[in-house]
């Protein structure tokens, strides 16, 4: 086996976490096969002539019959590819339920030369995780489920750490395994008393507990955090971790698991993002109105998962600040149901962002977007209609193809799109901010920046991207007509959006007095509600379909 292959070899089994890996010349059927799978079965060595009939040996004798039709298949040349369930014996003597796939390489003359792939022991991968030893994610989920069903109070706190990448890539995947095991060894020696530890996906490590009080996991949480900043040794390395934390306490026992995933995740991401680490704890003050909430998001969620029941738009103009002629309108999402009444996108959609149903959420609301808009356009050919998208659409891969789909679908101008994004996708990585906003503008479709002035970066951000539109907050509007300092800032901002050709559309127009203050200014756009407060379609269009035509 050519020493590229082996190197490569090594470094696909040390990130196959719960996975064993193997590679076999067909030539001279000599293969390779990881170590853990030799540690794990028992086999002879991770260097072997004939494994096929040596791992035989160890498949159920009931299952060796189909494992051996596929196996002389990919010898005798007649299939490519080899993905088959069995049981197998591990060095104990016991039977696994294992997944093995694999695939025949060819040389460059179109030959079988090598059979490549992995087995994954299906029971193990299921509770423990590979590298920690600890209970895994799926346990994870699965002792929730037992958690709900003794109707016991618990609390659950999601741990993990920022640009672990880093390290991975400066001292390697070993030392990435090493750490997250040190790690998980932190935890047990200080949260361990508390209740049982687990690995999650990624870096990220959890524990469920039934007896410790929010305010102790808090202490102990800010220990942790401090000693893996300052005083933690990996290898007898000194290793810095910038560790995040986010807490929920369940005391109602009918929410389903992703619910409480939802807002682990969310307050693990608040954490991160917005209080450098700081435990963001999920509760509104008093237990109960944290238990009302938890148990509001619980029917949010299941009501997207249920054909979108109870969400629908609103929209509010945009008006043009020289001629007051309407120029577009912007999709504002409200949820209602009979218990809870209309409830506020702020009170759902940060916690939803978290939620894996909110990517089917936000194509639904483009396309009811586009659906609405599309008698506009007809009217009014410059009509623009503007959508939020939260920074979890964009992060997906098929953000673009799916968007770029519906237009098609609905024969939608890209032109009279506006995607409004705030800040936060800086929380994404800038090149790939970049590559997305290439395409977007490629296709045609315009990007607005919200809440300009409230997050962190904002020059910076309108330096590296470039938008059509920078839409001023309306905390910079709502005392304009008597304050110096608002009229100097909304000034400066228009001055640098001219810099960058962008134009300014002013939010929180509540008055005819704000709306003169900010005729001084270089201001293309105005909305708030000195025009209208966001209406339904119903309304809108009764409004402004066929206003002055
Ligand atoms: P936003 O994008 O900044 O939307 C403007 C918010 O300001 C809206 O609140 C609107 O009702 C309110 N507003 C408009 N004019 C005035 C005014 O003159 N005075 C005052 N006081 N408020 C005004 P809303 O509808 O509650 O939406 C809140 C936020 O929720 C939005 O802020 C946006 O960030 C988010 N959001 C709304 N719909 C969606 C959506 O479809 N997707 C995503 N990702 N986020 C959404
Ligand atoms: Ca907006
Ligand atoms: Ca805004």
């Amino acid at each position: 086996m050519s020493s590229k292959l082996d190197t490569l070899f090594e470094a696909l089994s040390v990130v196959s976490e719960g996975c064993h890996i193997y590679i076999c010349d067909l030539k001279s059927d000599y293969s390779r096969w990881s170590k853990n799978a030799v540690e794990y079965f028992g086999l002879p060595g991770e260097y072997m002539y004939n494994a096929g009939d040596i791992w035989k040996e160890h498949i159920h004798p009931d299952d060796r019959e189909k494992y051996s039709k596929s196996i002389d298949a990919i010898f005798s040349g007649i299939s490519g590819s080899h993905d088959m369930m069995y049981r197998s014996r591990t060095r104990e003597g016991n039977y696994v339920m294992c997944t093995c796939k694999g695939v025949v390489l060819r040389d460059e003359a179109g030959n079988p030369s090598f059979f490549g792939g992995c087995i994954k022991n299906n029971t193990v991968l299921s509770y423990t995780d590979g590298i920690t030893d600890l209970r895994s994610l799926y346990g994870f989920m699965e002792d929730i489920q037992v958690m709900n069903s003794r109707k016991i109070p618990y609390s659950v706190l999601l741990i993990g750490m920022s640009r672990f990448s880093a390290i991975n890539d400066v001292y390697g995947f070993s030392f990435g395994n090493d750490t997250l095991n040190r790690f998980g060894k932190l935890l047990i020696d200080h949260l361990g008393s508390f209740g049982r530890i687990y690995k999650m996906d990624g870096t990220k490590f959890a524990i469920i507990t039934q007896t410790a009080a929010v305010e102790d996991i808090a202490e102990k949480y800010a220990f942790i955090k401090n000693k893996a900043a300052h005083d933690f040794r990996v290898s007898g390395e000194k290793t810095i971790l910038s560790v995040n934390g986010g807490l929920v306490h369940v005391n109602d026992f009918n929410l389903s698991r992703n619910t409480i995933m939802s807002c682990l995740k969310y307050t693990y991401y608040q954490s991160k993002n917005d209080k450098m680490g700081d435990l963001e704890i999920f509760t509104n003050g008093a237990d109960d109105s944290n238990r009302q909430y938890i148990e509001m998001m619980n029917v949010i969620r299941s009501s997207v998962v249920n054909n979108f029941s109870g969400f629908f738009l609103c929209y509010q103009p945009i008006i043009s600040a020289k001629n007051e002629e309407l120029k577009g309108m912007e999709a504002l999402l409200r949820w209602k149901n009979n218990d809870y009444g209309v409830i506020s996108p702020n009170k759902f959609i940060p916690i939803l962002e978290q939620d894996p149903v909110f990517p089917e959420l936000g194509i639904w609301i483009l396309r009811q977007a586009i659906i609405d808009s599309r008698q506009f356009i007809k009217i009014y050919p410059d009509f623009l209609i503007h959508v939020n998208i939260s920074y979890a659409q964009l992060e997906r891969r098929e953000f673009i193809s799916e968007l770029t789909a519906l237009l098609n679908e609905l024969s939608f101008p890209p032109e009279n799109l506006c995607l409004e994004l705030t800040e936060r996708c800086r929380l994404l990585d800038i090149k790939l901010l970049k590559n997305l906003f290439k395409s977007l503008k490629q296709y045609g479709i315009k990007i607005a920046l919200d809440d300009f002035g409230t997050g962190f970066s904002s020059i910076g951000i309108i330096r590296e991207l470039e938008f059509d539109t920078i839409k001023v907050d309306r905390e910079f509007v709502k005392n304009i007509d008597n304050s110096a300092t608002d009229q100097k800032t909304v000034h400066f901002i228009s001055n640098l959006a001219d810099t960058f050709q962008a134009e300014v559309c002013v939010e929180g127009v509540e008055t005819d007095r704000i709306r003169k203050v900010l005729g001084n200014y270089e201001v293309k756009s105005f909305q708030g509600y000195y025009y209208s407060k966001p209406v339904t379609m119903d309304e809108f269009s009764r409004k402004y379909l066929y206003a002055g035509h």
